[in-house]
């Protein structure tokens, strides 16, 4: 099959490579969308490394169909698939505490196990027996379906950092993962959702995702532009959408009192950050951390998108075949795009 091979960082190119071979109780798909994510971008940089393998197979976001079944009487071929592509142990204490994302032995489908920037990807049979692999209404796109994964670990963030009904809202960064927030926030009922964007398209297409107020960050003082529009009260919740820890620390200043702010963007290894720890105290300030997501998450995303509580087809500007894979990547670099994907049509 053809495949987008990560031979090192900043080396990926399209090749040739064995097809999967089935095992007892696994599926075998062919990719019909993959989105290109923050992270790929990120591994493709060398910038994240841990759970990568050289050469490998990336790509985690994304949707099939069935074409080789293990043994399940549930998927059989020619149902269209979304994988939620984190496995965990199952039997640890972070799995038992309901923390899967944090199991130390997951195994993530783009990671550890070849993902889906290819024509074929193997699914596991753990994963099928544990409940990852959803068969999708026809109301959800293929690209729909890819989706599912980012705007999963979105719920995630604003589950931790217990987003409520009638809160106003801060997003740092308006990427796809931004828009995803605004959504999502409008969605949970936010009072108010200010975004903070220097790109004006990335602006404009946060307006769109239904953000009351577009800030850029590069020409007022955020601060003060955040407290003019909270009638001086600062954020209940602020999400760092970017991760850069300094864009985390004016983060701290944005938040009213007893606020919380997710550091739902991932940092660099080894990168250090300065907060007011001062604020956080006398303010009560929560701060927490999201990482990925769980199969609860993955189901909980999926039927929001099912039922129509959610409206994702908007979100992919661009779409390359896998031949165009380079092209993509440079595209998803530059950041025109909000979401761009891979698909076979
Ligand atoms: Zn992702
Ligand atoms: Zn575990």
């Amino acid at each position: 099959m053809k495949a987008a091979i990560l031979y090192a960082p900043h080396d990926m190119r399209l090749a040739l490579r064995d097809d999967p071979v089935l095992e007892p109780g696994d599926l075998i798909l062919r990719v019909k969308a993959t989105t290109i994510c923050g992270t790929d971008i990120r591994v493709y940089r060398g910038r994240k490394t841990a759970g990568i393998r050289y050469p490998s197979v990336i790509g985690h976001e994304f949707s099939g169909e069935i074409i080789a079944s293990g043994g399940s009487e549930t998927y059989t071929p020619g149902l269209r698939v979304g994988v939620c592509p984190a496995i965990p142990c199952g039997r640890c204490t972070q799995c038992l505490r309901g923390l899967e994302n944090l199991c130390p032995d997951l195994q993530a489908i783009g990671y550890e196990i070849d993902g889906a920037f290819a024509e074929y990807i193997r699914i596991p049979a753990r994963a099928v027996e544990l409940g990852n692999v959803h068969v999708l209404s026809d109301t959800v796109t293929d690209c729909d379906a890819a989706l599912i994964e980012p705007f999963a670990c979105v719920l995630n963030g604003q589950n931790k950092v217990g987003l409520q009904q009638g809160d106003k809202v801060v997003i740092l960064g308006a990427g796809p993962i931004g828009a995803l927030h605004v959504k999502l926030a409008r969605l949970r009922g936010a009072s108010r959702v200010i975004v903070s964007e220097p790109n004006a398209a990335r602006r404009a297409a946060a307006l769109q995702a239904g953000a009351d107020v577009v800030i850029d960050p590069s020409a007022v003082d955020l601060r003060a532009a955040v407290r003019s529009e909270t009638r001086g009260q600062g954020a209940n919740v602020v999400i760092c959408a970017i991760g850069i820890p300094s864009l985390a620390a004016q983060a701290v200043g944005l938040a009213a009192k007893g606020g919380g702010i997710s550091l739902f963007a991932g940092f660099s290894n080894g990168e250090l950050g300065t907060l007011d720890v001062n604020a956080i105290h006398y303010d009560e300030l929560r701060v927490t951390g999201s990482f990925g997501l769980s199969r609860r998450d993955y189901e909980d995303a999926l039927n929001m998108v099912t039922d129509g509580r959610i409206d994702l087809r908007d979100m992919v500007t661009h779409r390359y075949g896998l031949q165009e894979v380079a092209a993509a990547f440079a595209m998803a670099e530059s950041g025109a795009a909000m979401k761009v994907a891979i698909t076979d049509v």
